[in-house]
């Protein structure tokens, strides 16, 4: 049987224990000779991995399991590679979040002014772990990224490291699925779905169960109820905080008002920015959120798990985000063409916009990589929204590799959820001073 080495980079993610037990409930199909654990923090990394080790050794006890900070150790003769980093880790999310708000403008992890931050922090730390990659691993090394802010990360390493082999993906189509899949009473893989978009700025256009298209059944529910299920702490742990709570309602409006096609979540924050910013507590961020909850339970388990050596097993779960990327990577290990949201350079796909465009589009995920589907033309509403979210993504990039604040300022100006170039400045201005330790100089 094949077996594979793969390294977690960013192994200290609160996400690692769910990624590897969902990994390793899937050892009949793909064995792993050995799993790498690698992190800039090793601190955080030896953290997690407490609960890693009592993962493994009940499930997969022959499994060699190496932590580690040295990337030539991380990623020697690795198959893959998956990829979550979070540059500058939730202190700087919560930055990231809490200035645009002082200026009454959404800030968020991803979406608007927070999200170009998060960019510009992370742009040259994901070409220096393509870097090391491509340096150490099997030339047939796939990396699998899950790190964000997915959209500007993808157009940079487009334009840096266009032939390397690195799928960038995102878990939030798929939790869109699983809430659908639940709202009709079906398993989330019976569906398959039509989609175009960028990354977390998109829409569903078909959901099929068994050829049928159940997207009006869908929209009906949604117009009152958005993507909820009555108890959605059912469905999954992850998506079950307030605050997501909140963002899988507020699809109602959306699709009350543009009943055409289910959008993405992430675009209440474009689409309705003021409503957002109304309803936000600007001293309680989603950033504190997860540092009072995910992460607070996890490192408490391992605290209690030092102490007392028994594990809380609900300090971590797999759910989507766990089992989507395993999916990926065996489809990708075993050519097995299934089909998937990822996100590809355009070329061609959707005919109306540019194709050099990081578009988010079904493929089917062969060992060669994606071979994306063709969506063909897409209305002005959607295309209109797309290419200024993509100017302003794309200006972003061009600021960090020019080191330019004037296109920096126009990215932030461009972005939707800010209003003016007077508010675009002071939010840019202001992020500078605070991440004068991570971004690019600009000037
Ligand atoms: P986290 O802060 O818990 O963990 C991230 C880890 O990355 C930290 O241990 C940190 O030390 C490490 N790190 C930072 N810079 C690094 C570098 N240069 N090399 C190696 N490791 C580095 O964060 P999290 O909440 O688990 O999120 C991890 C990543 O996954 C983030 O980018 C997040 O935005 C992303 N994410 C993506 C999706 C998706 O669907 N696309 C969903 C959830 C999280």
């Amino acid at each position: 049987m094949k077996t594979f080495i793969l390294t977690i980079a960013g192994g200290g993610s609160t996400y690692t224990p769910g990624i590897v037990k969902s990994l390793l409930m899937r050892k009949d199909q793909f064995k792993l000779e050995e799993l790498r654990m690698y992190d800039i923090d090793a601190e955080r990394q030896n953290k997690v991995a407490v609960i890693v080790k009592e993962v493994v050794k009940e499930m997969d006890p022959s499994l060699k399991l190496v932590l580690t900070t040295d990337p030539e150790e991380a990623f020697k003769d690795a198959d893959f590679v998956f990829a979550q980093m979070r540059v500058g880790k939730y202190k700087m999310r919560e930055l990231d979040e809490k200035i645009p708000l002082k200026y009454d403008v959404v800030g968020q992890e991803t979406c608007g002014p927070g999200g170009m931050a998060y960019g510009l922090r992370t742009i040259f730390p994901m070409i220096e772990l393509i870097d090391f990659v491509e340096k150490y691993a099997k030339k047939t090394c796939w990396i699998v990224n899950y790190s964000n802010p997915a959209s500007i990360v993808a157009e940079a390493i487009r334009r840096l490291r266009p032939n390397s082999r690195i799928m960038n993906i995102c878990d939030m189509p798929v939790g869109v699925m699983r809430n659908m899949a639940a709202i009709l009473g079906v398993a989330r893989e019976e569906l398959t779905v039509d989609y175009f978009g960028l990354n977390h700025f998109g829409w569903f256009t078909k959901v099929y169960v068994n050829g049928e298209d159940k997207l009006p059944v869908l929209r009906e529910h949604a117009r009152v109820h958005g993507l909820l299920t009555e108890d959605m702490s059912k469905v999954d742990v992850q998506h079950s905080d307030p605050s997501w709570i909140k963002t899988y309602k507020n699809i109602k409006y959306l699709v009350d008002m543009f009943p055409e096609y289910i959008p993405n979540p992430y675009m209440q924050y474009y689409l309705l920015s003021d409503h957002i910013v109304a309803n936000t507590n600007k001293e309680r961020t989603r950033a504190n959120e997860v540092m009072e909850g995910r992460e607070k339970r996890l490192f408490d388990a391992v605290d209690q798990y030092l102490a007392t050596g028994e594990m809380n097993k609900d300090a971590f779960y797999v759910g989507v985000h766990g089992l989507f990327i395993v999916d990926v990577a065996i489809s990708l290990a075993f050519d097995l063409r299934k089909r998937f949201l990822v996100i590809v350079e355009n070329k061609g796909a959707i005919k109306n916009l540019p194709d050099d465009a990081m578009v988010e589009i079904p493929a089917y995920i062969t060992s060669n990589g994606p071979e994306p589907v063709r969506v063909g033309e897409i209305p002005t509403f959607y295309k209109g929204l797309i290419e200024q979210q993509l100017a302003a993504e794309k200006l972003l990039v061009d600021a960090a590799l020019e080191n330019s604040y004037e296109k920096a300022l126009m990215a932030f100006t461009m972005n939707k959820t800010v209003k003016s170039a007077f508010q675009a400045k002071q939010i840019l201005d202001d992020l500078i001073e605070a991440n004068k330790e991570y971004w690019p100089e600009l000037r």
